[in-house]
């Protein structure tokens, strides 16, 4: 009796995964993800061998470093919109950020994301001569301060930075309007476009869990990617953060998250995609399976110490102190410990 029951278990989830594999559907990709646990097993499978296939063993390892926590904008979820008072605001200096890329570097990132709320205090043109010095320490420039004039853009990609994150946040416009008081997704969306019109490889992503979202949300959110010819994605769940209008809602399922993770690295075998610090902030033993379910890269702070609880976009339990060097090592460790190889 229970032999056949796994069987027809097994037979729905096979019959959705090949679905997936001839035709990607809103409703496809919503029928696995509302599946039960024992039946999405087959997917997790699925985005394991697609990873291992595509990607081999590698996890690619990128510093972050969060120059500025000042930001123009509102968004009803994050701790950093500008209304919250209760945050001390901090910009780094250029010789500061080159300093702490400098180390990261010497500590074998190959890539450093340079990352800020909306800050106008980092006008064009001293940004590009940030990413300019950056640049020349011989590391990869990802840029990741929101949304800015398409000639900021160019001035940033001649000034050599080759990528851009800049997440769509939510592919429902409605969900978009109730949640951003300062924008529209078509604005964002525009960002991303004018970004890959320049040249850069984008990366965007959303959360999980958002107030309002529904799975057939989440389905669009990862046939958006694809439509936007993202490089990259970030697929985290919502935190609901102190001090802002969401802080009681109820926060995004780890779970989902990686399901979404999941069925993104199978519709997308070649994207890069985080094992995201949101996922590590709500279930950090999850984090780690993230590596058996698609995820490929993972995304290190290393904002200095006396900055780095002050990028508080959510609250992050246990955050510890910087140490660039020594952090680097336990991470590969860590990485290696999963049967992996950091890179
Ligand atoms: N200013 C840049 C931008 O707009 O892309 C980068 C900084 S922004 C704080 C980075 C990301 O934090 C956002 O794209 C959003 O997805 C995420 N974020 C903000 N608040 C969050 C929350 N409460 N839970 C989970 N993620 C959140």
């Amino acid at each position: 009796m229970r032999v056949i029951k796994v069987k027809r278990i097994k037979s729905c989830a096979e019959e959705l995964l090949r679905d997936l594999s001839s035709c990607v559907s809103p409703g496809v990709l919503a029928q696995a993800l509302a599946l039960p646990e024992e039946e999405f097993l087959v997917f997790y499978t699925a985005a394991n061998e697609t990873c291992l296939r595509e990607k081999g063993k590698f996890v690619h390892l990128r510093a972050i470093i969060e120059f500025s926590n000042c930001c123009r904008r509102q968004c009803y979820y994050c701790g950093l919109r500008s209304e919250n008072r209760r945050i001390e605001r901090y910009h780094m200096e250029k010789s500061e950020i080159v300093e702490t890329a400098a180390e990261a570097a010497e500590a074998g990132y190959k890539t450093i994301i340079l990352q800020s709320a909306e800050d106008p205090w980092y006008t064009a043109d001293k940004l590009a001569v940030i990413v300019e010095a950056v640049t020349s320490l011989g590391t990869i420039v990802t840029l990741s301060v929101g949304e800015r004039d398409p000639e900021e853009y160019r001035l940033w990609k001649e000034a050599g930075a080759t990528r851009y994150l800049l997440k769509h946040e939510t592919a429902d416009p409605g969900l978009y309007r109730a949640l951003h008081p300062c924008g529209t997704l078509e604005e964002r969306l525009d960002c991303l476009r004018g970004l890959r019109g320049l040249g850069y490889e984008i990366g965007s992503g959303f959360m999980v869990g958002l107030p309002g979202q529904t799975l057939e949300t989440i389905a669009n959110d990862i046939l958006l990617l694809g439509d936007l010819g993202c490089e990259m994605a970030g697929i985290g769940p919502f935190v609901p953060s102190p001090d802002t209008p969401l802080k009681d809602a109820d926060g995004g399922s780890a779970e989902l998250t990686k399901r979404a993770l999941a069925l993104t690295r199978i519709v997308y075998p070649g994207m890069a995609l985080p094992a995201t610090t949101a996922l590590s902030v709500i279930a950090p033993e999850i984090r780690d399976t993230a590596f058996g379910a698609g995820a490929d890269v993972v995304m290190k702070t290393v904002t200095p110490n006396r900055y780095r609880k002050h990028y508080a976009i959510y609250p992050a339990p246990g955050i510890g102190t910087t140490n660039i060097a020594e952090d680097r090592l336990k991470l590969d460790g860590k990485i290696r410990l999963l049967d992996r190889i950091p890179l």
